[in-house]
């Protein structure tokens, strides 16, 4: 029986990409090569790899004052190379602390530079989105992850600042319209909901970079693989190719309005159904910032814990026991769960 995926990443990808991506393993477009034994510089691939940047910028509306990467070390090397990169050490960038992930881009951008958390929901284990931040001027950049994958929250509203945004989109790129001029840095690692896991994307302004002093190495200054177009090394071929893919099926949908739009739907059912149901409660309140993509929840009873995760897994559906620092069940609903999977969860908790 085919699952409802509710892991959180890597997580659900759609199931046309998933067939298309098998069979290029054995005969990638009739080459009668495996998509696997071809070179990057091949022109099939360069095919790729260009109709994967092409798609990042027509989803996104991504401008050529912007430069588009896939690149590889996670979103955790992430956290590092945009301080590296942007962040000389009498310089300031701000931090909005709004979970574990945020907390890790924190220690390693202190390594490069000043670091001012202006803003912080550590008082309640990361279960809301602070509001009304004030964010000093003159910072270098203000980094926020966008949608917390652990504690189920998300930014609802860009915060006000005069400095540009660098975000952690990892498990919400490409759920819902973004106003590209506010930012300098997005970046996401590929496995939540852009494709398989082993390639990173980053979306970076151009006129950012080159104004650190300290020597970076080539591998890790963007402007390395800006000038050779994500092929100063070997690139991850697959991941990129199974992320075009997966794409290609985003811009059939109908696009990332389309998919936003059906984001909410997926979501509304979900949480009208937890704050209905007195068997169990949200983890973040109405208002709070919950996240369209991850849906965190309690039983009311701490002794439904396995049954309902036992109700859940009879119904197949999988992946739905919350990290280990919230406890109780986390929901993954990103691009690629359809509807119905989330109407079978849902019924599982009615009859619960
Ligand atoms: C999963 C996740 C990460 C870590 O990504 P890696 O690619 O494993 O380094 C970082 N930030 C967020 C928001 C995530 O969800």
């Amino acid at each position: 029986m085919k699952k409802h995926n509710f892991f959180a990443g890597p997580a659900i990808l759609p199931a046309p990409v998933l067939k298309q991506a098998a069979e290029a393993v054995t005969d990638f477009e009739g080459m009668g090569l495996s998509i696997l034994e071809i070179s990057h510089r091949s022109k099939p691939f360069v095919a790729v790899l260009d109709e994967a940047e092409s798609l990042v910028r027509e989803l996104l509306g991504v401008s050529d004052e912007f430069a588009v990467l896939f690149l590889t070390g996670g979103a955790s090397s992430e956290f590092y190379l945009t301080a590296m990169n942007l962040l000389n050490e009498d310089e300031t960038a701000g931090y909005i602390d709004t979970g574990a992930w945020s907390a890790k881009a924190i220690k390693e951008a202190k390594l490069f530079g000043g670091v001012e958390v202006v803003a912080s929901s550590k008082d309640q284990n990361y279960n809301y989105i602070p509001a009304n931040i004030e964010v000093p001027s003159g910072l270098k950049y203000l980094h926020i992850t966008s949608n917390n994958t652990i504690f189920g929250t998300q930014f609802k509203e860009w915060p006000e600042t005069d400095a540009p945004l660098v975000a952690d989109m990892s498990s919400d790129i490409f759920s819902r319209r973004l106003p590209l001029e506010k930012f300098g840095v997005i970046y996401a690692g590929a496995q939540k909901n852009m494709g398989p896991a082993g390639v990173t994307l980053v979306i970076v302004r151009k006129d950012l970079l080159g104004k650190v002093k300290r020597e970076l190495p080539s591998m890790l200054d963007y402007r390395t693989h800006i000038a050779k177009n994500s092929s100063f090394n070997t690139p991850p071929v697959y991941p990129i190719y199974v992320s075009m893919l997966t794409l290609r099926w985003v811009k059939e949908q109908g696009g990332v309005e389309a998919m936003e739009k059906k984001n909410e739907a997926k979501a509304k059912l979900l949480y009208d159904e937890i704050d209905r149901n007195p068997k169990f409660k949200a983890s973040v309140e109405a208002g709070a910032g919950r996240s369209v993509m991850n849906v965190c929840f309690l039983p009311t009873n701490p002794d439904d814990l396995e049954p309902f995760v036992e109700a859940a897994t009879a119904a197949g559906c999988v992946g739905i026991t919350g990290h280990r620092s919230v406890g109780g069940f986390r929901a993954s609903i990103y691009n690629a769960m359809p509807i119905e999977s989330v109407q079978v969860l849902v019924d599982v908790m009615k009859n619960f």
